[in-house]
């Protein structure tokens, strides 16, 4: 009995007050910073090398939607936006209007991809908010609406200016410890596995690290978990064994929007968080 009451306590705690926590609903929302990359999206081949696979291609075999939070100034037209990449004949709005017609979202990464405090310094109060509206515009062009999630580059921010995009019907994604655990992203650490000699890529394997921290959430009473990945070759790969896995374990692939509507509004109860670790 006790033991119960403890569980439904830490539940309160940790936010589990939607449809999803309730049935014990496996979700996780498989999200993507930094593009959009042509090259990642559609793969490439070189010379003398095993062609990189697609994520694109890889997404619709495996019926996954997933999130993108693309910066904005790859989506500028007439400059960075209809600039043809190496290794495709693709643009980058080609890619996005891909991608969306393809089932997955589009978010908001800033326009600039630079750090908060700094860009606050040089360019005045508001212009991490103004940087922000500025992508969530050019997403607008390619999807008809404005970006409703913003994950700030390095998960850099602060409250006031957490309070100043809640305040324009944005919802600001975090890694802090003051999150509910549902909420709260899953820094899976791929950049740290991209290019030749990986040397801080986590050990024994990336998919291994982020399979570690779902069973360590698991055992805290959450099933359900934001993965952030970014659009890097190494982690398409990686994927290509990581989303059957997950998905062996009973989880389902939702995008960002689809997860808060199933996991519903966070437990009144936030602070308290901050005490499970995680
Ligand atoms: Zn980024």
């Amino acid at each position: 009995m006790k033991r119960c009451i403890a569980g439904v306590l830490l539940l309160s705690f940790l936010g589990c007050a939607g449809t999803a926590c309730a049935s014990g609903q496996k979700l996780i929302a498989l999200t993507f910073d930094d593009g959009p990359r042509p090259y990642i999206l559609y793969g490439y081949t070189q010379p003398g090398q095993k062609p990189t696979p697609g994520l694109l291609d890889l997404l619709d075999r495996e019926h996954v939607k997933a999130t993108f939070f693309v910066m904005g100034w790859r989506l500028t037209p007439g400059t960075y936006g209809d600039r043809r990449e190496f290794r495709t004949d693709k643009t980058c709005l080609d890619a996005a209007r891909d991608l969306f017609r393809r089932g997955h979202e589009i978010e908001d990464h800033t326009f600039s991809h630079v750090q908060f405090k700094l860009f606050e310094k040089q360019h005045g109060p508001g212009s991490a908010v103004a940087d922000v509206d500025r992508a969530s515009e050019l997403i607008k062009g390619v999807t008809g609406h404005r970006a409703e999630f913003v994950r700030p580059p390095n998960w850099i921010t602060w409250d006031a200016l957490n309070r100043q995009l809640e305040g324009r019907g944005y919802r600001v994604l975090s890694i802090s410890s003051e999150i509910p655990l549902p909420m709260r992203d899953v820094n899976s650490a791929d950049y740290l596995c991209a290019g030749a000699r990986p040397v801080n890529c986590p050990k024994p394997s990336l998919n291994a690290f982020v399979l570690q921290q779902i069973e360590r959430r698991e055992k805290q009473g959450v099933l359900a978990h934001v993965l952030v990945f970014h659009e890097l070759s190494t982690t398409v790969v990686a994927l290509q064994t990581l989303i059957p896995e997950l998905k062996a374990r009973g989880y389902r692939f939702v995008t960002m929007q689809e997860y808060v509507r199933l996991i519903g509004p966070p437990a009144p109860v936030k602070r308290a968080a901050s005490k499970t670790g995680g």
